[in-house]
């Protein structure tokens, strides 16, 4: 039902004069009126009613925003109704009149987007019923009826009209934009196909497409150049046709992987047969085209020939790890394999090498020049790679004239000392170069174990040492690795890296063993005797530690410390026994003995003990004694002329020269262990050893030396040392070395029993 408000409506209410209701365009001022002036008469001189026509625009934009979407504001689409209404309410009085002004209408509608169904309903069904009543309430309908439906009817069709012209115009705009869109998809198509002809075609890379089958569909020249077929021979071919034998392992399931489309891209370096049957080296890259579901459809492959590149890497590769003068592999491939053998190796495999240095190679060069040195390391290196050719050895020079062989097939210890024999054997052949005829001889390290129980490290660490074995034995031969060995050396070192430090922490002990006269029995010396207390070793005794002090030279002062102590508690005794006399005995190495100061310290000792120079005696073994070219230490007169008593220690094994004893200042000789040891037999060697001890004693005594007995351990030995008149004695027999406290107990209960015996 189409209602207008009539409520507005009233002769009093006049619009503004001025309003240009009748031009749309004209921007209306705000709340005025519109101005008519200057309109044709009316058929009845009437004039339309302009408050009505703004109350029936108003109804109209209502019903327009009622009916759907409109692109305008409510303010403005008022304004165009205002402005059609009062078009409609002139067109009814213009005279002549005509229905165009409708059909204008109807098309403003459209043109200001007004076209939802329901407003032409509303604008055709409201001039027929409202029109006339609100706009032009002072018309006959007799007059007015037909003009509008006219006019109705004009405004409809105009509607029509205009919406028919829209809705083609945008088809066509629609056509025209698809027709243009499909244009410019061709012309990019046309284009791409363009491009990748002239890059597929013209590429100076090989390209090749296949199918998931290998097929080949297609190749370019470059491609086919590169193995040496036609464009179209190739087209005919499998992929596969064209995989190298020698292919690194994985190769072909590479390609599998991407055919299955599990990977959508490879790369790699690959020999690819040509059609010659050489081969050449590529870098090959391939890419996988799927369909648009994803299954794989084509492989793309570029190829790049690198054989110039892929020739001098192996040339690089081949001088990193060979020696320039022989050829044989150098210490870095060595290393290469030994690593691979020991990362690839099982628990129970083993491994062998043979460390082989010439003999006296550096004399060979110095003499007869590095050219010769040169011709003969390359005569070895050969010799050495024939005698083990075939029996897949790894020969290395590792350096210098110092070569290695890798026996890494399992090979037991027999076996590689096999190794080492034919080494030797082959080095020794003379060599001749030029005019000169070489005999050389090598020594070599051989070491052979499981691998579960070394290392790389430990391997060529043990094989240096042996090789050292080899060398410091006399040369021209092969030791072998032992490890005991090795653990006696390395526990060598450690004492000689420690024994200096122990020194100062105070590790070292003297004891002290008693020498009795064997008439009585009585103690008339003590022989100081070193020990270590060794934090981790235990004790240890000089017989373990005083060699290595001599190397070192820290016996001069591990010496100086035990004269010291050894004076200090003589003095001691000397002050609580003084009838005892006790007289110390302390040992003095070879190097000690040389050592020029010695003079000063036994001098400088014995005035800080205060201990008279008589009860201090020292042992020199008679090596000690003869210093260079068989002349006598010159320290042994000044030390005798300080007062001190001097004693031949060991003697018997040495020089066992009495004559030259005639020309020193010795005053006692000290019998060494084994002979007295013989005398305890009663066989042949038994009766021989006493009659040397006799002649040895008689002889002594003619030059006025006191004898003394070392390591007396029976009563037998005993008695027929006293027997054989010997003067003193010393051994587990009468007692063991023991600590300064335990002689003093000695001392002090012999004291007792002479004061005992005395009272
Ligand atoms: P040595 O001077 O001949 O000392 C005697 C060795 O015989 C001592 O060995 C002693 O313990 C051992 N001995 C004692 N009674 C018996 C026995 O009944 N039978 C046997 N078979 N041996 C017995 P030790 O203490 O092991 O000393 C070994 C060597 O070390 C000494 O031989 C001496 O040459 C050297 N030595 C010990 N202390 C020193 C020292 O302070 N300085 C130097 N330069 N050498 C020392
Ligand atoms: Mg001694
Ligand atoms: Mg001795």
């Amino acid at each position: 039902m189409v209602s207008i408000s009539v409520t507005a409506a009233g002769g009093d209410e006049s619009p503004a004069e001025e309003s240009p209701v009748d031009d749309p365009s004209v921007e209306e001022s705000s709340g005025g009126e519109s101005a008519v002036d200057g309109w044709p008469a009316p058929v009845t001189g009437s004039e339309f009613d302009r408050p009505g026509a703004h109350r029936y625009a108003e109804c109209w934009a209502r019903e327009v925003a009622r009916c759907g979407f409109v692109a305008t504001s409510t303010a403005e689409s008022q304004r165009l109704l205002l402005a059609q209404t009062v078009r409609l309410a002139r067109a009814v009085l213009a005279e002549p009149f005509t229905p165009q002004p409708g059909y204008d209408i109807g098309r403003a509608l459209v043109d200001a987007h007004l076209t939802e169904p329901g407003v032409l309903d509303w604008s055709v069904r409201a001039l027929g019923e409202q029109f006339r009543a609100v706009v032009l309430p002072a018309l006959p309908d007799a007059t007015t009826t037909p003009r509008i439906a006219a006019l109705a009817g004009a405004l409809s069709a105009g509607f029509a009209g205009a919406l028919r012209q829209r809705t083609l115009s945008q088809q066509e705009r629609i056509a025209q934009a698809a027709w243009e869109a499909r244009d410019r998809v061709e012309r990019a198509l046309r284009d791409s196909e363009a491009r990748f002809r002239a890059v597929f075609v013209d590429a100076a890379i090989g390209i090749g497409i296949a199918d998931v089958n290998g097929q080949v569909i297609d190749v370019n020249r470059a491609f086919a150049d590169l193995l040496g077929y036609s464009v179209d021979e190739l087209r005919e071919i499998n992929v596969a046709a064209l995989f190298h034998r020698d292919d690194a392992a994985g190769m072909w399931e590479l390609y599998q992987q991407l055919i299955e489309g599990k990977q959508d891209a490879v790369r790699v370096e690959k020999r690819y047969f040509r059609k010659d049957g050489s081969a050449v080296w590529t870098d090959l890259a391939v890419s996988l085209i799927r369909h648009d579901d994803g299954r794989p459809r084509f492989t793309v492959a570029m190829v790049e020939d690198i054989t110039e590149r892929h020739e001098l890497q192996q040339r690089l590769r081949y001088q990193a790890s060979h020696d320039p003068l022989t050829g044989l592999p150098n210490r870095t491939l060595f290393f290469d394999r030994l690593g691979e053998v020991f990362a690839t190796g099982g628990p129970d495999d083993r491994v062998g090498i043979c460390f082989l240095d010439l003999d006296g190679f550096k004399a060979v060069n110095d003499s007869l020049g590095h050219d010769l040195g040169d011709n003969l390391l390359v005569t070895v290196a050969r010799r050495l790679a024939d005698c083990v050719a075939g029996q897949g050895h790894l020969v290395a020079r590792m350096g210098g004239d110092e070569f290695v062989i890798l026996i890494d097939h399992n090979a037991g210890c027999r076996a590689v000392k096999a190794v080492a024999d034919l080494a030797l054997a082959a080095v020794a052949e003379p060599v001749q170069i030029g005019e000169h005829r070489l005999s050389v001889s090598a020594s070599i390290g051989v070491v052979s174990g499981p691998l579960a129980t070394t290392s790389v490290a430990e391997l060529m660490k043990a094989a240096d040492v042996t090789l050292y074995w080899a060398k410091a034995e006399g040369r021209n031969r092969w030791v072998s690795y032992d490890p005991a060995r090795r653990a006696r050396e390395q526990t060598r070192s450690a004492l000689i890296a420690g024994m200096s430090a122990a020194l100062h922490r105070g590790e070292f002990v003297v004891d002290y063993q008693p020498i009795v006269t064997l008439a009585d029995e009585a103690i008339c010396a003590v022989e100081a005797l070193v020990r270590w207390r060794h934090p981790e070793l235990g004790l240890l005794g000089p017989d373990e530690f005083i060699g290595l002090a001599e190397e070192t030279g820290l016996i001069v002062d591990l010496g100086r410390w035990v004269l010291a102590r050894a004076c200090e508690a003589a003095s001691r005794w000397h002050r609580d026994f003084p009838e005892a006399r006790l007289v110390v005995s302390v040992n003095l190495a070879a190097r000690q003995a040389r050592d020029p100061a010695i003079v000063g310290t036994v001098s400088e000792v014995l005035r800080q003990t205060e201990l008279p120079a008589d009860l201090l005696q020292l042992e020199l073994t008679e090596s000690a004694v003869m210093a260079t070219a068989g002349e006598p230490l010159p320290a042994l007169r000044r030390l005798a002329a300080l007062g001190v008593r001097l004693a031949i220690d060991d003697f018997g094994t040495g020089y066992s020269n009495l004559a030259y004893l005639r020309r020193l200042p010795i005053h006692n000789l000290k019998l060494a262990g084994p002979f007295v040891e013989g005398i305890r037999s009663s066989d042949r060697q038994g009766l021989v050893d006493g009659r040397i001890v006799d002649a040895l004693v008689r002889l002594a005594h003619a030059l006025g030396l006191t004898v003394t007995a070392e390591a007396v351990e029976t009563l037998g030995q005993a008695d027929q040392l006293r027997a054989l008149g010997c003067d003193a004695a010393q051994g587990r027999y009468f007692a063991a070395p023991a600590p300064e406290g335990e002689i003093t107990g000695w001392l002090t209960a012999r004291a007792r029993r002479r004061r005992d015996d005395v009272a």
